[in-house]
């Protein structure tokens, strides 16, 4: 009795629910397979395969910084806002 629990510090310690989501597109037809996206993202989104070119590996993780796309020598690569309805799908 008199004790108060302190439920309201559990809030907002899970998943980021509100978090904005991006769709990593790379055009393969204008890569040149420089590596310069993988090497730079600063969430590790991409990765060179085997075969050394680029793969979104972890979309979910992007930022939408910006940074892969500005950078890319080729304009190979398109960062966007998923749209809602894109959410699920995985
Ligand atoms: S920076 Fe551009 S050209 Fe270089 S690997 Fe990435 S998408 Fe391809
Ligand atoms: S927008 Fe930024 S976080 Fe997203 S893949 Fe490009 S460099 Fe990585």
């Amino acid at each position: 009795m008199g004790e108060k629990r302190r439920d309201d510090q559990t809030v907002g310690q899970g998943v980021k629910k509100g978090r904005r989501q991006y769709e990593i597109d790379i055009f393969r037809a204008w890569c040149k397979s420089c590596g310069i996206c993988a090497a730079f993202c600063p969430v590790q989104c991409i990765e060179m395969d085997e075969e050394g070119n680029p793969q979104v590996v972890a979309s979910e993780k992007c930022t939408g910084c910006g940074w892969c796309e500005t950078h890319c020598p080729d304009f190979a690569i398109s960062v966007r806002p998923r749209k809602e309805n894109q959410l699920e799908a995985v």
